[in-house]
């Protein structure tokens, strides 16, 4: 083409694109539905009585290529007990600031404890935002769930947590007192339906028993950390 029609040429791609359909996405008012596998932020599930999935085991930090995910696991107590077996994970965070949404990690997790939304909106303005915590991960509750601590069902174990044989919160089951982040026996004991009932009626009474000759310190209250 002769050097003198270059300008011309080059009007002539924005005509064509002017009778072209329109691409553009008109976000955020408008947010276009993702793929029903889209691998969004992540979440980390609860047995249906509330109790969590998660067993602090690590595997998934191991399998994150981009090292965005930090576990500290603790044993449970049965004066504090977050998830049906031995431990439970008691430090959680994904750095999105690192995470590539591979899905790694939901793969290597053995509990199923830890899937992915279709949730994409994940972007702020500090990297200190963009690790999430347990608290921001943990899935909310559902109709029957009661918030972790709390006791297993009654009869129960770890394995028919797994086998689907729990299908929600026992009658009569309160959140227990979370000693191990700062909450004192006095605080938060919430029944089956979600209404507060005050104070640990258990935590009363054994405040008033004398200490077993001895002494020792009660589960629950030491440094699982
Ligand atoms: S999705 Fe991939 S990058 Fe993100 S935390 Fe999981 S394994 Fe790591
Ligand atoms: S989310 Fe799954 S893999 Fe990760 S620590 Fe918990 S149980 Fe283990």
């Amino acid at each position: 083409m002769p050097e003198f029609l270059g300008p011309v040429a080059g009007f002539g791609v924005t005509f064509k694109a002017m009778f072209k359909k329109r691409l553009t996405e008109q976000y955020p008012e408008y947010k276009k539905p993702t793929a029903p596998r889209f691998h969004g932020r992540h979440q980390l599930n609860r047995h249906p009585d509330g109790l969590e999935k998660c067993v602090g085991c690590e595997l998934c930090a191991w399998a994150c290529p981009a090292d965005a995910i930090y576990v500290e696991g603790a044993d449970n107590t049965e004066e504090e007990r977050y998830s049906p077996g031995e431990r439970y994970g008691r430090v959680y965070q994904i750095n999105y600031a690192r995470c590539i949404l591979c899905g790694l990690c939901i793969e290597a997790c053995p509990t199923r404890a830890l899937t992915m939304t279709n949730e994409y909106e994940l972007a702020d303005r500090t990297r200190e935002s963009l690790i999430f915590t347990k608290e921001q991960l943990l899935a909310g509750l559902e109709e029957g769930m009661v918030e972790s601590p709390h006791s297993i069902f009654p009869g129960m174990d770890e394995g028919d947590y797994y086998r689907g044989a729990v299908t929600e919160a026992a009658p009569g089951t309160v959140r227990q007192v979370a000693v191990s982040k700062g909450e004192k026996p006095d605080e938060n004991v919430v029944a089956a339906d979600g209404t507060e009932i005050g104070p640990d009626p258990d935590a009363e009474r054994d405040a008033n028993v004398a200490p077993a000759p001895g002494g020792g310190t009660p589960a629950g209250t030491g440094d699982e950390a």
